[in-house]
């Protein structure tokens, strides 16, 4: 497995943080911490934060990226954002089917596919959540679940467009918990992700193919994590919010 052949992605979910002032305010505290980054650098902000964070970031080595967008273009979808929407301010990234958003807002696999493809449809790149439970891990069943998750959500996705495509594997009982998958928890069913994208695209598109980890990382394990053959970056909640461990965790995946 060539590690070379993908990006490294090290993708902040601010989730629903900060004001657009405390947002301005905290990117200009990331900035210099992370210029010097060798792997992708990436902020996911709340709608309202959008405009001052794409401001604040310009010039900048950081990308910005929304945390969901609905599938049609337009309409009577009242409190939805679209992707064209994002598109025309220059939203590069687009977080799809979060496990908070499939636990708490009724997103399903077959609406993750339909955001996936409008999203890409409209020219944005998108982080894509799988994820098991722990009673589903303890079922033994993670890695046929996660290739499900990941098969669906990618159902009709061409081979040009995966390049458009990250995969965050996010272990629900890891995200917000403390609890951190093992790295070779982590490894191993990034590995069947990888895996199922080779059934399906075959295997330039899966070598070539980036796959986070997200749930839990943080400044003491993202080295251990990163390290990881199939772990080819990190989707960061809670220490996205400190600037000084995001920057740990971005220079970690600089190595
Ligand atoms: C996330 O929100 O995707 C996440 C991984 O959160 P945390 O890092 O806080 O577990």
């Amino acid at each position: 497995m060539n590690k070379d052949l993908r990006k490294v992605v090290i993708a902040g979910n601010w989730k629903m943080n900060k004001t657009p002032e405390e947002a301005k305010k905290l990117i200009e505290e990331i900035k210099p911490l992370v210029k010097d980054a060798k792997c992708e650098v990436v902020t996911c902000v709340p709608f309202v934060d959008l405009t001052t964070v794409l401001e604040a970031t310009k010039g900048s080595n950081i990308k910005v990226g929304a945390q969901n967008c609905h599938w049609e273009e337009k309409g009577a979808f009242t409190g939805e954002i679209s992707a064209p929407m994002l598109k025309s301010m220059n939203v590069e990234y687009v977080i799809i089917g979060h496990s908070e958003r499939r636990q708490y807002f009724g997103e399903t696999d077959i609406t993750v596919n339909k955001r996936v493809k409008a999203a890409l449809a409209n020219g944005l790149k998108v982080i894509i959540c799988v994820g098991e439970s722990l009673e589903q891990r303890e079922q033994g069943v993670t890695c046929e679940l996660v290739a499900m998750q990941t098969k669906i959500a990618l159902n009709g996705v061409s081979a040009d467009d995966m390049k458009n495509v990250i995969i965050a594997y996010e272990p629900i009982w890891a995200i917000g918990t403390g609890k951190t998958a093992t790295a070779e928890q982590a490894n191993e069913v990034n590995h069947a992700i990888r895996e199922t994208i080779a059934q399906v695209y075959g295997k330039a598109v899966a070598d070539a193919l980036t796959i986070q980890y997200g749930g839990s990382m943080n400044a003491g394990n993202a080295e251990e994590l990163l390290a990881q053959p199939d772990v080819d970056g990190g989707l960061i909640g809670g220490a996205s919010l400190k600037p000084a461990d995001f920057a740990k965790i971005v220079e970690a995946a600089s190595k």
